[in-house]
């Protein structure tokens, strides 16, 4: 596949932390009160600036992670897991007191996830240390989420557009955003919620869509639509790339696979639909299995999906 070919002076880069995540599989979601017997249990690496490093690190990117985590036993499995995944963790700090990211995720027999997210030590990441490491990493892309403080996220940003760096906000959790923030921001990646977050809109028509472009000042808006693939929304017009056909098992993660594939490709120079159709094919692949991490394709497993839809 065309996409594989690196060239090799790029690099992608990932901000915020990975986090612990903590899997029942259920038959049903508890009400109120109510207490359900799970049918299964798992405990995974995850946090999406570390999944979406990961997916870009297997398609072959350099990538360095920056963030924070504490000082307790998750924070030491996780800087050993990310070293083991060659992942660069230079500029990840350590903060005391505080806990290591954390999310605990319900998965639902057709797949649907509810997660809680305790950010933990990702609260810490500071203005100063963003910046600093954007410099001195002088990245092709710069990936953020909204798993630590926007204002360090800004720092990034305006880093990255002196090292000529594209920016890649994927503003999820849901929350608004710092217009000074989108104003820094090169492609705008909400899934539905939280652009519903963002805009108060809920069609998502391209018309709809189109206008929601225009009111934000983002450079770019690519909305994911989970079965329904991707929506790359330009000026005039809005190019949907459907998602293949497949058996859903979780989709715990997906977006983040989506969005590490997608600035791998915008890091290896591909144009914005090619790179949105890699994510769109690793993501796709990637919900057949359970689990964040462990479900992110190799390059090979993402070549032979590829070939197969
Ligand atoms: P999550 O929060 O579950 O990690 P998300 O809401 O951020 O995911 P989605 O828009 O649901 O992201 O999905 C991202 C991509 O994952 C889609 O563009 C698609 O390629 C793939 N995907 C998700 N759900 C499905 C599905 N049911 N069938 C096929 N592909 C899917």
């Amino acid at each position: 596949m065309s996409w594989l070919i690196q060239r090799a002076t790029s690099s992608a880069f990932s901000r915020s932390e990975r986090g612990r995540d903590m899997t029942s599989y259920l038959p049903q979601v508890p009400g109120p009160g109510e207490t359900v017997i799970g049918r299964s249990f798992s405990i995974g690496f995850g946090g999406k600036g570390a999944n979406q490093a990961l997916m870009a690190r297997r398609l072959g990117a350099r990538v360095a992670l920056v963030g924070c985590v504490g000082r307790d036993s998750f924070g030491d499995m996780m800087l050993a897991n990310l070293a083991d995944d060659g992942i660069e963790t230079a500029w990840l700090g350590r903060a005391d007191a505080v806990s290591t990211g954390m999310a605990v995720i319900w998965v639902e027999p057709d797949g649907t996830n509810r997660i809680v997210c305790s950010p933990g030590a990702n609260e810490l990441v500071s203005a100063a240390q963003a910046a600093e490491a954007v410099a001195a990493i002088s990245p092709a892309v710069v990936l953020a989420q909204f798993e630590i403080p926007q204002a360090a996220t800004r720092a990034a940003f305006a880093a990255a557009r002196r090292v000529g760096a594209i920016t890649v906000l994927n503003p999820a959790p849901a929350a608004a955003a710092e217009r000074e923030l989108l104003a820094l921001t090169d492609w705008l990646v909400p899934n539905e919620v939280e652009l519903a977050q963002l805009t108060s809109t809920t069609s998502l028509a391209d018309d709809a869509l189109r206008a929601v472009a225009d009111s934000l000042s983002v450079g770019r808006l690519l909305v994911t639509l989970g079965s329904a693939g991707v929506a790359l929304v330009d000026q005039d017009s809005v190019l949907r790339i459907p998602a293949p056909d497949v058996q859903v098992v979780d989709t715990t993660g997906a977006g983040d696979v989506f969005i590490g594939a997608f600035g791998f490709g915008l890091a290896r120079g591909m144009g914005p639909a090619a790179a949105a159709e890699l994510g769109v094919l690793c993501a796709s692949d990637s919900v057949q299995r359970p689990g964040a991490q462990a479900a992110i394709p190799t390059a090979e497993e993402a070549a032979e999906f590829a070939r197969r839809h």
